[in-house]
């Protein structure tokens, strides 16, 4: 039987679930996705996965594990509840050698082992309370996946791709559009998944920028875009003062008259390579 065949013999997700007694931790943010329709969609969105390592964060019962394998990925599933072991193991006899299951914290695992020092991308169903700081991890940390296709709340999904004067415009966006080509790729309505959370979600699809930060000038631009926003109505000769205030904006070429939210991805990447010299 074709690995395809194999896995689409598999009992539905619902079934699966409530013959093991599962219900969703709402403190582990588990909301799932249990129509494969939906999961196919977004591997699809994903681009050609056929050979390509995917490490997915949360397979929870394996909706978006079933449909990345049916695209050919090798999968790495990092799940930090235990329960959903069975389940993923049942997935994983239907696809030998294609899917690896790691019980751990996403926010503490190490990516480059998990690839076994290769390449990867990440897509995920990402739990909400930990979507945001995961992604700073992937954005700035030693590990740069090939690609990412996430889901989030869509309020942070407008933010990471938020352009500059937008009221979404802020430290997340700035983050991810000076690493990766960022767009929103699909949305999903709270009744998608089960149990329905309180807000709809969205897929964001990244690309890594050719041109992508060396860590230590994406230190100085989070240490430059945290003082702008964090005052956002004040003119940068004041928010950003203990930087370096009006001679700072001069160096980078930025009136310092504006206000943070005005500038682009370019214009704080000129600010944070002043900070830099
Ligand atoms: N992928 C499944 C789907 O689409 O139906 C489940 C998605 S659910 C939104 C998030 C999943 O992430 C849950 O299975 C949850 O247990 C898991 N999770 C939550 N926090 C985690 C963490 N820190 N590390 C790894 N997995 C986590």
């Amino acid at each position: 039987m074709s690995v395809q065949a194999a896995l689409a013999a598999l009992p539905p997700l619902r079934e699966m679930l409530s013959e093991h007694g599962l219900l969703a931790d709402k403190g582990l943010g588990q909301h799932f996705l249990l129509d494969l329709n939906i999961t196919r969609k977004i591997a699809r969105l994903a681009g050609p996965l056929d050979g390509v390592t995917v490490i997915e964060v949360g397979p929870g019962p394996g909706g978006l594990t079933r449909a990345l394998l049916e695209a050919g990925a090798r999968v790495v599933a990092v799940e930090k509840d235990a329960r959903f072991v069975p389940l993923l193991e049942a997935v994983a006899e239907a696809a030998p050698g294609a899917l690896r299951i790691v019980l751990a914290d996403a926010l503490t695992v190490d990516e480059a082992a998990l690839a076994d020092g290769g390449p990867a991308a990440i897509i995920s169903n990402l739990p909400y309370n930990v979507g945001a700081p995961l992604l700073v991890k992937w954005l700035t940390g030693p590990f740069r996946p090939t690609a990412m296709t996430l889901m989030f709340q869509k309020e942070v999904a407008q933010r990471i791709v938020a352009p500059p004067g937008s009221s979404a415009y802020g430290r997340l966006g700035i983050l991810t559009q000076a690493t990766s080509h960022a767009e929103m790729v699909m949305e999903a309505p709270a009744r998608a998944f089960t149990p329905p959370p309180k807000v709809d979600s969205a897929v964001v699809r990244l690309t890594p920028r050719a041109d992508r930060p060396e860590p230590g000038l994406l230190a100085d631009l989070q240490k430059v875009t945290q003082a702008a926003f964090g005052q956002r109505r004040k003119m940068l000769r004041s928010s950003v003062a203990t930087l370096g205030g009006a001679d700072l904006c001069a160096a980078a070429g930025v009136d310092p008259t504006r206000r943070g939210e005005t500038l682009s991805v370019d214009e704080f990447l000129a600010m944070a390579r002043a900070l830099r010299r």
